[in-house]
């Protein structure tokens, strides 16, 4: 059962996204694909020095795959590329294992989701996408 205020921001962030949109000049982007539910997103990214100024997505699937997006664009900025690759890291442990993870800020909000496995894949659709954006990837991702 997901916690109703965890559920509140899922909504909120699903309805409304943040940083919805593409940007002028991006310095990385790809796109996602999640067979499995239909989820679609293309990322883009603006790149300084390897630190991320700005991020936007766009695309369309279910409300924690925008969800994810969008909690995810807001965290990314000011982070590096390492930072970006270690919260990955974090959040796909807090979303697969029993494990305590340390401080995750808002993505905690996506814990619940370690009880629905299908919905992982929604979850962490942006972030495999930023992965390869970071890798500056033009080829699409897949969850499968
Ligand atoms: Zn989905």
């Amino acid at each position: 059962m997901i916690d109703d205020l965890y559920q509140e921001v899922i909504l909120d962030h699903s309805k409304r996204p943040r940083n919805f949109g593409s940007l002028e000049n991006p310095s990385a982007h790809a796109e996602g694909f999640n067979p499995l539910c239909g989820d679609r997103l293309t990322l883009e990214l603006k790149l300084d020095n390897g630190i991320v100024q700005d991020a936007r997505f766009k695309g369309a699937g279910c409300a924690i795959s925008v969800a994810s997006a969008s909690l995810m664009t807001e965290m990314l900025k000011g982070k590096t590329r390492e930072e970006a690759e270690q919260l990955f890291d974090k959040f796909h442990q807090m979303l697969t294992t029993d494990a305590a993870v340390p401080e995750l800020g808002k993505l905690a909000v996506f814990s619940g989701v370690r009880e629905f496995p299908a919905r992982v894949k929604c979850a962490t659709l942006a972030w495999h996408t930023l992965h390869a954006a970071l890798q500056n990837s033009e080829e699409r991702v897949s969850t499968e």
